[in-house]
């Protein structure tokens, strides 16, 4: 049996390209915590799927890092379980990923595969982050179109919604698939304003109430006739079950930090195919090592609605791993074995700002 013998963390940190502003936080650079797991086999690696701060979702890169530090790699080095665990899904996402990717590599197995998923590419999806500035936002919109992008993921908040998606949707025309994210700053009090966007064609309005108002969200979904979709309210498995159940949402966003890894992820989408209920794959501004299982989970059949696989310049100039790239409006999911891709050695020493190891038996 595949033992873990070593467990290392890289503190990293990437320039942006530009800024990205949601209804809740600005990213001008992208902090990362990538876990590196030494195994008997080779060596396996994943990405925490959290930010600097709480402001998207509890879990951060800190507390992920004490989590991993304090409770789960002494159990992956001891060779146990973390079942005993309790939440700190991206902590586990990421260790859980490491472990699966060193295991896949050495079966010569790519992460699809495992999966089960059979696409060659995914349609790739640009996520836009430009509140409050419409000449900004529209320019951006314009030039990923140009670039190939087919789907657009717009951010929007109260004050900077109807009129910047209007003059998106006039720029671009019908052809483009747009969505819009709330990122939860909406009330139900806003249910007319919000709809408004019904007459704009948006194939998704992600979270536009708070996480763990499903009810509301129900009610909501009564009053619009755009599909709404959930984000930071699916936490897990069951909470896509218990979402789709009253009626929540149309559309689920998957994430494997926010559900607590990849397995969780594949049983979250298997919840959504089951229902008939479109999935989305959700990105959390990857680098190339969480982008890359990202691309390999939206190749299964239930990921109906382009999700958030850009390519990796959509992001930065210089990704850790070998970049993603932008092929007709698609993203070639990773044939390699594991997670296919692999952080390269001198841009992981130049972005590096912390980095901590242990092994088993210290
Ligand atoms: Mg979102």
């Amino acid at each position: 049996m595949t033992r873990a013998v070593a467990v290392e963390l890289f503190r990293i940190r990437l320039p942006l390209r530009s800024p990205f502003r949601t209804a809740r936080s600005t990213t001008t650079h992208k902090d990362a915590l990538l876990v590196r797991v030494v195994t008997s086999d080779g060596e396996g690696w994943g990405e925490v799927g959290a930010e600097p701060s709480p402001c998207y979702a509890p879990d951060t890169l800190d507390t992920a890092r004490l989590i991993l530090r304090d409770e789960l790699v002494p159990r992956v080095l001891a060779g146990a379980g973390l079942d005993d665990v309790r939440g700190h899904h991206p902590a586990r996402a990421a260790i859980t990923t490491a472990l699966l990717d060193a295991r896949l590599r050495a079966e010569g197995t790519s992460l699809a595969a495992y999966l089960g998923a059979t696409s060659r590419y995914v349609s790739a999806g640009v996520a836009i982050g430009r509140l409050g500035d419409r000449d900004a936002l529209v320019a951006d919109a314009a030039a990923y179109a140009a670039q190939g992008y087919r789907s657009l993921k717009v951010k929007i908040a109260p004050g900077a919604d109807v009129e910047e998606i209007g003059a998106v949707r006039r720029e671009l025309g019908a052809e483009v698939t747009l969505q819009v994210d709330a990122n939860g700053s909406y009330s139900l009090a806003d249910a007319d304003r919000l709809a408004a966007l019904d007459d704009l064609g948006v194939a998704c309005l992600e979270q536009p109430l708070a996480p763990d108002a499903l009810l509301d969200h129900a009610a909501l979904a009564t009053r619009l006739r755009t599909p709404i979709g959930l984000d930071e309210s699916i936490v897990s498995a069951n909470a896509a079950h218990d979402a789709v159940a009253v009626g929540a949402c149309a559309v689920v966003s998957i994430k494997s930090a926010l559900v607590g890894g990849i397995d969780a992820a594949r049983r979250t989408h298997d919840v959504c195919f089951a229902a008939n209920v479109a999935a989305r794959a959700g990105g959390m501004l990857e680098t190339g090592v969480g982008r890359a299982v990202l691309v390999a989970l939206a190749a299964l059949p239930g990921f109906t609605i382009p999700g958030d696989c850009s390519a990796s310049d959509r992001y930065f100039d210089e990704d850790v791993t070998e970049p993603f790239e932008l092929d007709d409006g698609r993203i070639r999911v990773p044939a390699g074995p594991g997670i296919g891709v692999t952080p390269r050695a001198e841009v992981l020493a130049r972005c590096t700002i912390a980095r901590e190891r242990w092994r088993a038996g210290r």
